[in-house]
């Protein structure tokens, strides 16, 4: 730390484990340090969990970030594989920070202010006895924000589950959410996840502020709400600063990756489809293989993120993806793998390919999606049309966004009655519908003016860089 000068702030970032919590808040520190000459210690909850894609993702970062390994925590005696994902993230978050954090703010002489992902709530107990500024960082929609901000007045009103409710939920000034497309960590309100999920979104308003990674065009009436609204104005809420959409910029690339865009690049324009379940996702067996049959009848070029099935989890690689067991000629329909070689028509990548440089690829033209909130910013971002298939935590409420009309960027494929899986002729069809139909050539200009929109609002003068230059104002002062 000897060169940095004294009077330039800094800011300690903390994200919580999970790939899609960790990207947005990386972004956020690289631009703190790029744009506005912040230093920034990221703080890293290490375990004894290995995740190849984060440890890759950690590495060549600009001088003036530095990663911060908090020290290493053995959580097997309080997790297990079988954990709901947020009762999981809690127990480590929990036995990481309350061994660490204190100490570890102190030996960095208490940076100006804290940056917390929403399930790193311990901190706020921890640097009120430091007197440190705690912000908290949504890391998906301005909506979701209004709905966890409405859960506790939820909690005490409805009694039973609200899964059962014979009506959408309607969220104070922005669009209702029907029951079917809640969060899986509010759909089951008697089992711990659900306690730990409302325990930190109940502290929410004990933040100094709060960062939401969007922007007006995408999310008007959430943004209006939250705004305006008589419920957020009774309640405390803290200021909130709009700084997106930040997405991942660029990252190190193997030499798979390498591989992979090589082969892009000999495609045509707008003519490859790419289908990923995020970071975390995985589909059953029987889902894999309609998904291969659907994407070879539909004759499109494509490239496929396959993990191992799991019958048990939607979410099975979420914390440790790069370095789960994967072998593709294991569960792929027999031939699959060979055929769509031989016809040039597609390249299936085990595991994680590098998503960003694919989606801005000219190339790409269409992005098979689980409709976690980065994906989301990332297509947008890049102008590429989305098909909606949300596996687990809020993605249905973000798939149900994409594709309502206003928004209009996304198609979601239907489940036949009495079916588990969505079947390969329905998977046929809305691919073909996105890469060759006329409701494709819409979605496409429809996404391609928020992108436009976006770059706006990050631009010198936009709202998203205002927002952030006024965080920064704060900090020096
Ligand atoms: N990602 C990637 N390659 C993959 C899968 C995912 O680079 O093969 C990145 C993707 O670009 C995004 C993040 O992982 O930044 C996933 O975050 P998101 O919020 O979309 O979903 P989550 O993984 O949290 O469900």
């Amino acid at each position: 730390m000897g060169g940095i000068e004294s009077l330039q702030p800094h800011v300690a970032v903390l994200p919580s484990p999970g790939l899609g919590h960790l990207i947005p808040l990386l972004e956020f520190a690289k631009r703190l340090v790029l744009n506005h000459g912040v230093h920034v210690s990221f703080l890293v909850i290490t375990t004894n969990e290995a995740s190849a894609a984060k440890n890759n993702l950690l590495r060549s970062l600009p001088h003036g970030l530095d990663v911060v390994d908090l020290p290493p925590v053995d959580v097997s005696a309080v997790t297990s594989d079988d954990m709901p994902v947020v009762t999981r993230l809690h127990a480590i978050v929990e036995e990481s920070l309350s061994k660490s954090l204190k100490s570890v703010l102190t030996e960095l002489c208490n940076p100006n202010a804290l940056v917390i992902d929403l399930f790193c709530t311990q901190a706020f107990e921890i640097c009120s006895q430091l007197s440190i500024p705690t912000y908290s960082f949504v890391t998906t929609s301005v909506h979701f924000f209004a709905f966890i901000t409405y859960l506790p007045t939820l909690d005490r009103e409805v009694q039973g589950e609200f899964v059962d409710l014979p009506e959408p939920i309607k969220i104070p000034g922005c669009p209702p959410v029907r029951p079917e497309d809640l969060l899986d960590q509010v759909r089951n309100r008697k089992i711990d996840e659900y306690k730990f999920f409302l325990l930190h979104v109940s502290r929410l308003p004990l933040a100094a502020g709060i960062f939401l990674n969007s922007w007006e065009n995408l999310e008007f009436v959430p943004l209006k709400a939250i705004r305006e609204h008589s419920f957020y104005l009774q309640i405390p809420t803290p200021p909130i600063y709009p700084i997106g959409p930040l997405i991942k910029e660029d990252e190190p690339l193997s030499a798979s990756d390498e591989e992979c865009l090589a082969w892009l690049d000999k495609q045509p324009p707008d003519s490859v489809l790419f289908a990923v379940p995020g970071s975390g996702g995985t589909l059953t067996a029987e889902q894999v293989t309609e998904m291969a049959w659907g994407l070879e009848q539909s004759k499109q070029r494509f490239i496929w993120v396959v993990r191992m099935p799991s019958d048990a989890s939607a979410s099975a690689t979420f914390f440790n993806v790069g370095s789960d067991v994967n072998d593709p000629k294991a569960y792929l329909p027999e031939g699959f793998l060979q055929r769509t070689r031989a016809q040039g028509a597609g390249m299936v990548v085990p595991s994680w390919a590098p998503q960003v440089h694919i989606l801005r690829h000219p190339s790409t033209g269409g992005f098979l999606s689980h409709c976690g909130w980065n994906s989301t910013l990332e297509s947008i971002c890049h102008g590429v049309p989305m098909i909606a298939w949300p596996l687990y935590a809020e993605q249905r409420m973000n798939a149900a966004m994409l594709t309502a009309e206003e928004t209009g960027v996304a198609v979601k494929p239907e489940i036949e009655p009495g079916k588990k899986v969505i079947g390969r002729e329905e998977i046929e069809r809305v691919v073909r519908l996105v890469m060759e139909g006329e409701e494709g050539k819409v979605m496409r200009r429809r996404v391609q003016e928020l992108k436009e929109s976006a770059s706006r609002e990050l631009g010198d003068g936009g709202s998203s860089s205002d927002s952030l230059a006024s965080f920064i104002k704060k900090c020096k002062h």
